[in-house]
């Protein structure tokens, strides 16, 4: 059946969180014996993802990032066993690739050809790139506290930029609104099945990386840390975990740490609180605007029972510490990362410092987004930049190019 046909909602109980079955009977033998000789990217695991026809693929090489020791800072640490999955590492600097490919891509296969989305900056600029290599038009929502610099990477690639003098669940309302009434296809973010499942690549690959480091085979790491807007990315590595489990290819869980900005944190708030439901923040307050999901809607009671019934974490930090700790982690181990990833290395730190992480346990953090160089004046108003030739002994310099510091 074509996912597409189910992206709505159950046809029996009207229930929008649905998840794909697959034939598990032969996968441990494939991911034991074949994976190695395949491309280092999402569709390595090709059999545990939701397309049906290869030919349908839009893909750039997203995924197969690399799992980087921690190694200055674990040392001082003494923590030996702390890693980085450098999502960094990515066709447009953010781990929303892997997302971006695999949706876009069913997207593809359901021949649809005008998509809306809501942002906080990333989903946009990755949603961008791969709707412009499949040929699909895409209308980006997003909430006034997002960079210029970001809105500016959006537009670049023709997506229509729509932007909402308002936080981002005002945004999602009326972003969907705007698809309802035009017809257009809109991207439900974690209640879309295909995002969900691109994100179990990352549990897929963490677990293959943690076995060759090992001495083979598939290893869950003992905590898996992640800067937590919406909370796509830990369902879909919870998931991806589970069927590595199901599978019988690792022996065990890993417990989640996440981490939200302390002015938007309505998950870790709502958790230490023991409440069932979260408490919706209806003013985000947090200089981070890729993490200013203040509704974050059933994706909390999902990873609430999971932390309940297999430990973990949930942490906030401050907008302060995570600066502090992009500075830490760029000086010290040469990590130059958004302030959302710091977020979750400030987390780290914070659960290092409380003994919550032990030191021999195995960590692996999500180095989420780059703070990718984004060259302010890529497009000006009318979108196209005239470059005069600077003549030999004039004085004259290009207008509004900044001045170096210092020189
Ligand atoms: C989207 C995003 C997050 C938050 O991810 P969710 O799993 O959706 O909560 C963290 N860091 C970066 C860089 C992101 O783009």
């Amino acid at each position: 059946m074509n996912l597409t046909e189910l992206v709505g909602v159950c046809p029996e109980c009207q229930g929008d969180w649905l998840d794909p079955l697959y034939d598990c009977s032969s996968i441990k033998k494939t991911f034991c014996h074949d994976l190695k000789g395949r491309p280092q990217n999402i569709w390595r695991y090709w059999e545990l993802l939701p397309l049906l026809h290869r030919e349908n693929i839009v893909s750039m090489g997203e995924g197969g990032t690399p799992l980087l020791p921690l190694a200055n800072l674990g040392l001082m640490l003494g923590h030996p066993n702390i890693y980085m999955k450098d999502e960094r590492q990515t066709p447009t600097g953010s781990f929303k690739d892997r997302q971006a490919s695999l949706a876009v891509s069913v997207l593809k296969e359901a021949n649809i050809k005008e998509v809306v989305v809501a942002s906080t900056g990333n989903v946009a600029i990755s949603y961008s790139a791969y709707c412009a290599r499949a040929g699909i038009k895409l209308w980006t929502f997003l909430s006034s506290t997002v960079p210029a610099e970001k809105m500016r990477e959006v537009a670049l690639y023709g997506t229509e930029v729509i932007k909402v003098s308002s936080h981002y669940d005002k945004t999602k309302e009326i972003a969907a609104q705007f698809a309802k009434q035009k017809d257009f296809f809109y991207d439900k973010g974690v209640r879309n099945i295909a995002s969900r499942e691109s994100m179990k690549t990352l549990a897929f690959e963490m677990a293959e990386q943690l076995g060759d480091i090992n001495g083979g085979g598939f290893q869950a790491p003992d905590w898996y840390i992640q800067a937590v807007s919406g909370g796509l990315g830990p369902v879909g590595v919870w998931k991806g975990f589970e069927e590595l489990m199901a599978v019988g290819l690792i022996e065990k869980m890993p417990k989640l740490a996440l981490i939200q900005a302390e002015g938007c944190a309505p998950m870790v708030n709502s958790f230490k609180a023991g409440l069932a439901e979260a408490e919706i923040i209806t003013d985000p307050q947090t200089l981070v605007a890729t993490l200013a999901t203040g509704c974050p809607g059933a994706v909390y009671p999902y990873l609430r029972n999971i932390l309940l019934e297999h430990g973990g974490a949930m942490e906030t930090v401050s907008d302060q510490d995570a600066f502090r700790a992009m500075h830490v982690m760029a000086q010290m181990d040469g990590l130059s990362m958004e302030p959302a990833a710091a977020i979750a290395c400030a987390g780290l730190f914070k659960l290092v410092s409380q003994q919550v992480i032990k030191p021999d346990e195995t960590v692996v953090v999500n180095i989420s987004g780059h703070t990718f160089p984004v060259d302010k004046l890529i497009l000006d108003d009318r979108r196209v930049r005239n470059c005069q030739p600077v003549e030999e002994g004039s004085a004259q310099r290009r207008p509004e190019r900044p001045q170096p510091p210092g020189r």
